[in-house]
């Protein structure tokens, strides 16, 4: 049979337009690591949220679709958030963020910050005698990283995002969970709140202030005891899911109790301890979670 050479030629163009869209689409969906469900329809930033299973700590790691990098915490020494950002092949952080002074929070921070080159490290400003915190501070001098301390009213940008700082209004000495940096982060219509350790009286400091607390997803608080996660807090903030990182050899993190109320607050919850590492992708319209192992435990009605 003859084939006419325009119609090769518009073989040829369709067959490379074909493959041109294929191999573009096989490249966002390996760069993102998951199916974006509108893929094309937006130039909003998209997100990459992984709680890193660093057993009882936070390890939070944020990767936007634009390649910046940042991460809040890092679990205790040796606990894993080095391992997972070398596998991930994940050699710049934009920004370090410390919410909280505890070693189950910065423990982690200082071979990253000897590892891996860190643009800006974010921290609440209160300064701790423990041998962690003065392994942080030595390893800050060491590498020379540029330093800020934040509180709440401030701005972050983070590409073409925004963290806001909600907590704390002023560093207190006496208190170190209450100090935590609580981030809110809107990726287009898809609302986190990152809350480090705070407990109840700063839940109800941010009842009180009026913002808009409806999120889509919440990092539970100081790994779903009981000194966080108050019903009043979890009424406001009516997560659609809440993701935590505990390990199971801390009695009462998680809580049972707390598992349950935010189950009645309408969210489904995800834990590092039953889950492994956690990955939640926004487009900025819609979200996914992705566990490493097992299911969620789902609402009750
Ligand atoms: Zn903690």
């Amino acid at each position: 049979m003859m084939i006419h050479s325009n119609e090769i030629k518009l073989h040829k163009v369709y067959f490379w337009e074909r493959s041109f869209l294929a191999a573009t689409i096989l490249l966002f969906i390996w760069l993102t690591g998951f199916s974006w469900s509108t893929i094309g329809q937006s130039s909003q930033t998209g997100l990459k949220v992984v709680l890193i299973n660093v057993n009882h700590g936070d390890s939070i790691l944020l990767q936007s679709s634009k390649g910046e990098n940042v991460l809040i915490d890092a679990g205790y020494p040796d606990s894993g958030t080095l391992d997972y950002l070398k596998q991930h092949k994940i050699n710049h952080l934009n920004m370090l963020v410390a919410t909280h002074g505890h070693e189950d929070h910065i423990g982690g921070i200082p071979e990253v910050l000897r590892s891996i080159k860190v643009d800006k490290f974010i921290e609440n400003g209160q300064v701790l005698d423990s041998t962690y915190y003065l392994e942080l501070e030595k390893a800050l001098k060491e590498t020379g990283v540029y330093r800020k301390t934040v509180k709440t009213g401030d701005r972050i940008p983070f590409g073409d995002l925004t963290f806001e700082v909600w907590n704390p209004s002023k560093a207190r000495p006496d208190v170190v969970n209450n100090n935590s940096i609580v981030l809110f982060l809107e990726v287009g219509k898809v609302r986190f709140l990152f809350t480090g350790d705070i407990e109840k009286p700063i839940e109800e400091r941010l009842i009180k202030s009026n913002r808009n607390l409806h999120m889509d997803i919440l990092k539970v608080a100081h790994h779903a005891g009981n000194t966080s996660s108050s019903s009043a807090f979890l009424e406001a903030i009516k997560p659609s899911v809440a993701v935590y990182s505990a390990s199971n050899f801390f009695p009462g993190f998680p809580d049972e109790d707390i598992l349950d109320r935010l189950r009645l607050a309408g969210a489904k919850v995800y834990g590092t301890n039953f889950n492994g590492n956690i990955t939640i992708t926004t487009d900025g319209h819609t979200f996914i979670v992705t566990p490493e192992k097992g299911e969620p435990l789902i609402p009750f009605n």
